[in-house]
């Protein structure tokens, strides 16, 4: 019997911040035979996506769709502190379901930015950014710093389609025609693919950045060129501080090793600030390296729902923002969460060991596609379809542009945000009654 081949191309690989939407599928007979243009990590995550798959179960004994969402909503609307976390994987449609049934649960909701980016998003909140998009900088940037990221790595594609080798408007020549810079504390694949890797003495990422915003406007610091900031000579800042007084359009793409490192929010507040002095100058912005592929959505999905990116309590009936306070990280150290709604995120692989033990002990509801450690444990397991390959919606990269994900094969499972509109539509019901 033939076998029916569909080619699917401009798909979008969901996997890391970039959003590559270049992406060639092979589809036999509904599974994925051949990914062309994705890197190592997106071509596997397209590869297995149909594989794995967990089972629906309940307490690790498989049941049906229905009895698994009767469970949650029971598990749910008997709690008294219920989290809602995740949202990093999924679509923004899903996303606004879950901000939905955090609210009428008066539950707290929180997303994984609060342990990786939401320190420059509460600097946001104070100094605002100058931000660009990924296609201006692939068209317009011959300066590219990257600070404490490790997008060789991390986001595989990010130099050859946006930043360092793409060929853009203003730059027919790629990377000939560009400066690339590193600040990081130990050298990686990136510092080597960089022409200038600044090494630094880890930690003092707002001391560099007030030096710059100094040596960018011309202001005397009170030290000589050989005196040491973070372990490099001022002479070496200068000549940092020159090169971006001299570019045309420069940007700095920071990572977890600014917002994670001391000061945290007051580094990329710093940050921020730096950049937008630096513009009484020349063409400059910054752009976080955002990690999962719909992390960026998240945030905006909270702040357009509830006003605030993050760690969200509506306890009170309305929202109450505080990060820490009600960061998924403090409220499970703290034990103060007595259940659960869990989607598109593996706290077990990703939270700190001993805060994600917490969870082991109350019940959870999971959502996911893919069997893997926090299926082990969870209460309620509820297998959905893959956003990006079997089910569509929106996605935001990393620099805020949104992207409508494809539904490129059918699956026996529902998509996220239908099964949180069953959850959703059953506590409605649960609590009229
Ligand atoms: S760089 Fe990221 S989005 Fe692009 S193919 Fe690789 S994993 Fe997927």
């Amino acid at each position: 019997m033939d076998q029916e081949l569909k080619v699917h191309s401009d798909v979008i690989c969901t996997f890391c911040g970039c959003l590559c939407d270049d992406i060639e599928v092979e589809v036999v007979d509904n599974r994925i035979s051949k990914v062309k243009k994705a890197c190592m990590i997106g071509r596997n995550k397209l590869m297995h996506a149909q594989s794995n798959n967990p089972d629906i179960t309940i307490a690790g004994k498989p049941t049906s769709l229905d009895a698994a969402i009767n469970e949650a909503v029971n598990i749910l609307t008997n709690a008294r502190f219920p989290l809602v976390y995740g949202l990093s994987s999924t679509t923004t449609e899903a996303q606004r379901e879950m901000v939905e049934i955090a609210e009428i649960l008066n539950a707290t909701i929180d997303n994984p930015s609060s342990y990786c980016h939401g320190p420059g998003l509460m600097a946001r909140q104070q100094v605002g950014l100058s931000s660009c998009t990924l296609g201006e900088v692939k068209n317009r940037a011959d300066l590219v710093i990257f600070w404490g990221c490790n997008p060789l790595e991390s986001h595989v594609r990010h130099l050859t389609r946006y930043s360092v080798s793409a060929k853009g408007m203003f730059h027919p020549e790629g990377r000939k025609s560009r400066k690339i810079v590193s600040i990081d504390i130990r050298p990686t694949p990136t510092t080597k693919s960089s022409d200038w890797f600044i090494q630094v003495t880890p930690g003092n990422t707002f001391e560099i950045a007030t030096l710059l915003r100094a040596l960018v406007a011309n202001n005397p610091i009170g030290k000589g060129d050989d005196a040491l900031i973070a372990g490099v000579a001022v002479s070496k800042w200068r000549e940092l501080a020159e090169m971006i007084r001299g570019c045309k359009y420069g940007v700095i793409f920071f990572g977890l090793g600014v917002t994670q490192c001391r000061g945290r929010d007051i580094n990329v507040e710093q940050l921020a600030v730096l950049v937008s002095e630096i513009n009484n100058h020349t063409r400059f912005y910054a752009m976080a390296m955002r990690g999962h592929g719909n992390v960026a959505g998240g945030n905006q999905v909270m702040t357009w729902q509830t006003g605030f990116p993050l760690a969200v309590n509506f306890s009170r009936g309305y929202p109450r923002y505080n990060p820490g306070e009600f960061s998924v990280i403090g409220l499970l150290a703290r034990k103060e969460v007595d259940a659960a709604l869990i989607v598109a995120t593996d706290p077990g692989a990703h939270l700190p060991a001993d805060t994600g033990d917490h969870l082991k002990n109350i019940p959870v509801i999971y959502l996911e596609p893919h069997n893997n450690p926090t299926t082990e444990w969870a209460t309620v397991v509820i297998p959905v379809a893959q956003a990006g390959v079997a089910a569509s919606g929106t996605y935001y990269r990393m620099d805020n542009v949104p992207l409508r994900v494809k539904k490129i094969v059918d699956s026996d499972h529902l998509s996220d945000e239908e099964v949180l509109k069953r959850i959703k539509e059953r506590i409605t019901h649960a609590q009229n009654y």
